[in-house]
């Protein structure tokens, strides 16, 4: 008798411990943010409970001296390939944010639910906070990976790098606020931390892949520039550059957050070519990447 009320002793205080460290978690992760918690898909990860000075001091020790190594779009570590010899793609497409780039293709994305068309997409901070309601139903539809562009759209650089006019960020723990603060913010809202960071302007130095990684994140680059970023660019243009770089494993960069460009028209020749040519649409996160 002894032993059974043991045993049940034992087995409601097991059962209170690890009830009260579920909800320790989830009040300390909601502290760090100005939301609550909402977790849909998996469990919160030891990344994002941990707090968030401790994490970057932690990482930013690493580091005492900035080597940035090379700079670039397809510097070492940075993955711009699915590994496949099968004729799969990955349909990417960015939202920046900022007052030019925080826009929403509506019809884009109309087009894409129609023709059951997975894509990837990285948002930034700033565009998530320019399209609360519209990010939500995207996180919320499965057709969509969601994953990270930075909180600011800021290239990420430990050395203050510049590209196309954008200020990179200036060091290590500037570089861990852009990739982990919009890490947490997506975590937060969908319940999954991304696994992959797009850097601003798709450039970034070695020491950020580092970084990155230490955050368990992969930083992608792209294989096919669609080019629709450029304002103005046609859609014969736009369509040409998918077509005829068109091959097995690629990952085609384009954009979501401009209304008024051409990916659309380019999307509506190139999608039904390469479906003919036997091409399949998938997301990045089922499949090992590659870089150069
Ligand atoms: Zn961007």
């Amino acid at each position: 008798m002894k032993t059974k009320i043991g045993v049940l002793l034992l087995c409601t205080v097991s059962m209170l411990t690890a009830i009260y460290f579920v909800r320790w978690q989830i009040e300390r992760a909601s502290a760090e943010g100005s939301e609550p918690v909402i977790l849909l898909h998996r469990p919160i990860d030891t990344l994002t409970t941990i707090n968030y000075d401790t994490l970057r001091a932690r990482i930013s020790r690493e580091y005492p001296v900035a080597h940035p190594g090379k700079w670039g779009e397809f510097v070492k570590g940075v993955d711009e390939d699915i590994d496949t010899t099968s004729p799969i793609m990955a349909l990417t497409f960015d939202a920046c944010g900022t007052k030019y780039g925080d826009g929403y293709n509506a019809a884009l994305i109309h087009y894409l639910r129609a023709e059951r068309l997975p894509a990837t997409m990285f948002f930034t901070g700033l565009w998530i906070d320019a399209n609360r309601d519209t990010f939500a139903a995207l996180a919320r539809d499965t057709l969509f990976e969601i994953e990270n562009h930075g909180l600011l759209h800021r290239p990420c650089a430990v050395c203050g790098e510049t590209e196309y006019g954008i200020r990179g960020t200036l060091n290590v723990g500037e570089a861990i606020d852009e990739i982990e603060l919009n890490n947490r913010k997506i975590a937060r809202i969908t319940g999954r931390r991304p696994v992959f960071f797009r850097s601003s302007t798709a450039f970034c130095d070695e020491e950020c892949v580092k970084v990155a990684g230490q955050l368990g994140n992969t930083i992608i680059s792209y294989d096919i520039l669609s080019g629709d970023a450029v304002p103005g660019t046609s859609t014969a243009e736009i369509s040409t550059n998918i077509l005829k770089n068109a091959r097995d494993g690629a990952i085609i960069i384009m954009h979501m957050n401009h209304p008024n460009s051409n990916i659309l028209p380019a999307l509506r020749i190139a999608i039904p070519e390469l479906r003919r040519r036997g091409f399949q649409f998938v997301h990045l996160e089922h499949h090992r990447l590659k870089g150069r």
